[in-house]
């Protein structure tokens, strides 16, 4: 399928690895130009430079943390105005909802929360101007269906959906649709970290706690960061103009809900 959006230039933030860089990867496919963002350069730089050498599209990278006013206005200074935004930072820690202090929610609520916030803030009335614009957030799981011990991506997230709620009914009429993208367990780096905290926490080894996710995922396996970059590049090509303030949930059927 054309996507119809060859040529266009879309900024993907957190974007050296993982979901991101799916993402990245996927837009660049389709034909877009991009600016890529994470906080360090070398993998970045690394990233970037296959995507140049696959899809022979133009990439400009900016080394900045997301989370900070200074990050943001590097990459905003550098990126100049773009039709596609990518939004998404690292998840906050797990932990126990006794322990987390306000520091602690602060922090994830600048991550989270306020960084993509910023970042519409920043880009969207450019894409009203001009009449055409796509914004994705990459949310989780969590908005839907709360994780225990991910508290503060469980808050931290319900705010954005809920100012992505009421924004993108607000800028619709100007060809700019923001909608959220939720992954459930994907193999990335994250899911490792988070692997690894129910080993040491359970005793048993990497492989069993794997297995353990797997069991509770009706697709039996974890989703990988092609497909979830494949689903992001359609929410931001042509033919989805008409999808307004939505959250599309990638979890393989781990959420049992009905809607
Ligand atoms: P990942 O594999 O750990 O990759 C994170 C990427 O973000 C890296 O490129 C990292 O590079 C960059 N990054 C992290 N913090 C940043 C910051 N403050 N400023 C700029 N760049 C930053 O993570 P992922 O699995 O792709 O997850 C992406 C998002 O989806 C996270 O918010 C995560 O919580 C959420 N999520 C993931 C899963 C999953 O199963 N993977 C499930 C639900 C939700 P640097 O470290 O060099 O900055």
């Amino acid at each position: 399928m054309d996507l119809g959006i060859t040529g266009k230039r879309a900024l993907v933030c957190a974007a050296s690895k993982g979901l991101g860089l799916g993402c990245a990867r996927a837009l660049a496919e389709a034909g877009c130009d991009l600016v890529m963002n994470a906080r360090g350069a070398e993998a970045l730089e690394a990233a970037a430079e296959t995507i140049r050498t696959d899809f022979g599209v133009e990439v400009v990278t900016v080394a900045a943390d997301i989370s900070t006013e200074a990050g943001r206005a590097a990459l905003l200074d550098a990126a100049g105005p773009v039709d596609i935004l990518v939004n998404n930072a690292g998840g906050p820690p797990p932990g126990m909802w006794t322990d987390w202090t306000r520091e602690d929610f602060i922090a994830a609520l600048d991550a989270n929360m306020l960084a993509p916030i910023a970042m519409i803030t920043a880009l969207v009335p450019g894409m009203m101007e001009r009449g055409w614009g796509r914004v994705v957030n990459i949310t989780s799981q969590a908005v839907k269906a709360p994780i225990p011990v991910l508290g503060l991506s469980n808050s931290a997230r319900a705010g954005l959906t809920g100012y992505v709620a009421g924004t993108a009914r607000q800028v619709a009429g100007d060809g700019v649709t923001i909608n959220n993208l939720l992954p459930g367990i994907h193999a990335t780096d994250r899911a490792t970290s988070l692997d690894q905290g129910v080993s040491e926490a359970e005793g048993i080894t990497m492989d069993e706690a794997r297995e353990r996710r797997c069991a509770t995922i009706p697709a039996g396996r974890y989703g990988t960061p092609e497909e979830f970059g494949a689903a992001c590049a359609f929410l931001c090509s042509r033919h989805a103009g008409f999808m307004v303030g939505q959250n599309i949930l990638l979890d393989g059927g781990a959420v049992n809900a009905t809607l």
